[in-house]
């Protein structure tokens, strides 16, 4: 069957950056997602629409149809006091924060200086362009509880 909506498609995957360096792969040789519950980033998604397995493709994912693009306004410079509880900070560390809407975001530590500290609450990947490799290796329906759920079960899909 071709993957569609309500399908549940196994992957082998590899994201390199445009410098060819691996950001990431599918662990243990695969994955597993429901297509059309936007468990994966659109661009990767709308691409896979209407293959099937044993088919192999090459994605370019743009920031927009991928981790979003990169917004200055994400970045902003607090106190280190406000790290008080967290012990030693380092670059690179990433805490969850609440956006002034009140959603939760992940931020990562970029700079620290003398009394403040940048974090940035952009993806890591926001406004990189990913390449993926991609080979389909199973699609299958998903069940009514998966498509209600918004997500896989079994064996590499959710416990429970
Ligand atoms: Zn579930």
């Amino acid at each position: 069957m071709q993957i569609e909506n309500n399908a549940v498609a196994t992957l082998h995957y590899t994201l390199k950056d445009n410098d060819g360096e691996i950001i990431d792969q599918s662990e243990d040789g695969s994955f597993v997602y429901l297509h059309g519950a936007m468990n994966i980033i659109p661009g990767l998604e709308s691409a896979l629409t209407g293959k099937v397995a044993g088919d192999s493709l090459s994605v370019k994912v743009g920031p927009e149809e991928g981790y979003g693009v990169h917004e200055e306004d994400r970045i902003q410079e607090v106190p280190k006091d406000m790290f008080e509880n967290t012990g030693d900070i380092q670059l690179g560390m990433q805490f969850h924060a609440e956006d002034p809407n009140g959603n939760t975001l992940m931020v990562t530590v970029s700079e620290i200086k003398d009394d403040m500290v940048v974090i940035d609450g952009n993806h890591p990947l926001a406004g990189k362009e990913l390449n993926f490799d991609v080979k389909v290796v199973d699609v299958r329906n998903a069940s009514e509880e998966e498509i209600a759920h918004g997500h896989v079960h079994g064996e590499h899909g959710h416990q429970h």
